[in-house]
């Protein structure tokens, strides 16, 4: 039998449009969902259950490639968007500055995508061996109130890119923000061909629907960004988790640092988003022979410094006593209504006179002072004077708290630098820097808004949110 060129042509096309639609048909292992589209659901159940058929659709449907694409997607509306999720931030959570708000959703765009992962090789006489990075399936993700759309798009960034979907129960001060930026992820993977709810949230969250995450079968990992009480929360689930926690980030500056750079990094870092950011400074030990020389030069860079009685003023406005501690000293409550405001809030409050915009206020205390030993995230920065660079390591150290991470150093002395890098052994080490050079701005390090401290993953990227599958091939050529 002879075929004709239009006999062949027409075979060719009946085949391809047999495959083509085929290639439209669900497989086997896809479920078709009867969510809506947008990520955005009442019910905690609905979230988990939307998040779960996604990805079993996505682990199913899609490559390596279509999930870059997605990322790609992603880091697009960021940049595009990053003033008004800026401005919708500051209007939400009333924390922070918009400029250095845009800076931050810059930095979670350049979040890393596929491009980390990677799968490692060995062959051998018996056949061969591949460690895949895998995802992990469903993760519950929660957020801070700190930085809420940031980290939002930076876990979906890296999660999705390492092949997972997610479930966010965010900080409910910031869930508006967070709403829109999960409808808006949605809308631009299912625009790129992608399933739809790769990326859920409760609309109202609460404590009871971090429980009833936190406690589903459906999530196979958690995420918490947070202070140490979600942190502990997490870690007492019983299911696999990493865990991002509070940091209380030390600077220690000796008689070698240049000093003109030394303030000049630690009020830049200091003051970024008024000190809202975990990993930002927030004590400085530094050595009696440069001390007075560091202080000056804070004060050209923009700082305002103010007596111990004035320090006094602030305190009291910012915290409350509340009895005492197992030793003995006096215990403080922050008022978190203070957190992230602007300086001169602050001062106005406590009716310390000033003029001008002072980027941050700064004072001189002894180690105990709660402004040493707390938290603060404000733009309010303790100084302790200090014998000895030894002396000023052993106190950092103290002042950290065991939180692992952040620590930064001032010092062209590479013996100190080694010493206080393994004696406080933080996450994120960062030397003649601002602190926030540690991730990435104006820096060569990791973008990342999720820095596990407590469970020891250290700076997240998609290769964190994969499990190692481990596939062997045994004697495969005497098959053949
Ligand atoms: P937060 O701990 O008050 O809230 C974070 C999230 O945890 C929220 O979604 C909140 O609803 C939930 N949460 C709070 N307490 C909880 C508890 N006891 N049990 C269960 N869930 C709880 O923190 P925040 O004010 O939103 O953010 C600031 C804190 O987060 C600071 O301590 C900061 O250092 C830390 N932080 C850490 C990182 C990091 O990468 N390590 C990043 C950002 C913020």
């Amino acid at each position: 039998m002879e075929f004709s060129q239009k006999d062949v042509e027409n075979i060719v096309r009946s085949i391809v449009k047999k495959t083509m639609a085929q290639s439209e048909t669900p497989s086997e292992n896809t479920v078709v969902n009867n969510f809506g589209e947008s990520g955005v659901f009442d019910k905690m159940k609905d979230a988990i259950d939307a998040a779960h058929s996604a990805y079993l659709t996505l682990s199913a449907d899609y490559t390596m490639e279509d999930r870059q694409k997605f990322v790609d997607g992603i880091k697009k509306f960021t940049l595009d968007e990053k003033n008004k999720l800026a401005q919708m931030v500051v209007d939400e959570t009333n924390l922070g500055n918009y400029h250095d708000k845009i800076l931050k959703h810059e930095l979670a765009a350049r979040s890393y995508g596929t491009e980390v992962l990677e799968t490692k090789a060995s062959s051998g006489d018996t056949g061969l061996s591949i460690i895949e990075m895998a995802p992990f399936g469903v993760i519950g993700a929660t957020t801070p109130v700190t930085n809420p759309s940031e980290t939002v798009i930076a876990n979906s960034i890296n999660m999705v890119a390492a092949g997972n979907t997610v479930v966010f129960n965010v900080h409910p001060s910031s869930k508006n923000v967070c709403e829109y930026v999960i409808r808006k992820i949605n809308e631009i993977v299912i625009s790129l061909g992608g399933p739809k709810n790769i990326i859920t949230m409760v609309k109202n969250p609460s404590m009871e629907s971090l429980n009833e995450m936190s406690s589903s079968p459906k999530i196979n990992l958690l995420v918490g960004t947070g202070g140490p009480g979600l942190v502990s929360a997490l870690l007492r689930s019983g299911k696999k988790a990493i865990g991002a926690g509070a940091g209380n980030p030390p600077v220690v500056v000796d008689e070698t640092a240049i000093i003109e750079k030394a303030a000049k990094d630690i009020i830049t870092g200091h003051s970024f988003d008024n000190n809202i950011v975990c990993i930002l400074e927030k004590e400085v030990f530094v050595v009696d022979s440069v001390a007075n020389q560091l202080i000056s030069l804070m004060q050209k860079e923009g700082a305002l410094l103010v007596n111990s009685s004035d320090a006094e003023k602030i305190k009291n406005v910012i915290m409350t006593q509340q009895g005492v501690d197992s030793n003995g000293k006096t215990k403080y409550v922050l008022n978190k209504k203070w957190v992230g405001q602007d300086p001169y809030k602050y001062l106005d409050a406590a009716g310390i006179p000033y003029s001008g915009k002072p980027k941050c206020i700064i004072t001189e205390t002894g180690f105990d002072h709660p402004f040493v030993q707390k938290e603060l995230l404000m733009p309010i920065l303790a100084i302790v004077r200090v014998d000895n660079v030894d002396e000023a390591i052993d106190l950092a150290v103290l002042a950290e708290h065991g939180n692992r991470h952040t620590a930064i150093m001032h010092s062209l002395n590479v013996r100190n630098l080694t010493k206080f890098a393994k004696k406080i052994n933080t996450t994120i080490f960062v030397k003649n820097a601002p602190s926030i050079a540690g991730l990435g701005i104006g820096s060569e390090g990791t973008a990342s808004f999720t820095i596990a401290g407590p469970t020891g993953e250290g700076i997240t990227t998609s290769r964190t949110f994969t499990r190692a599958r481990h596939c062997t091939l045994v004697d495969g050529f005497r098959i053949i």
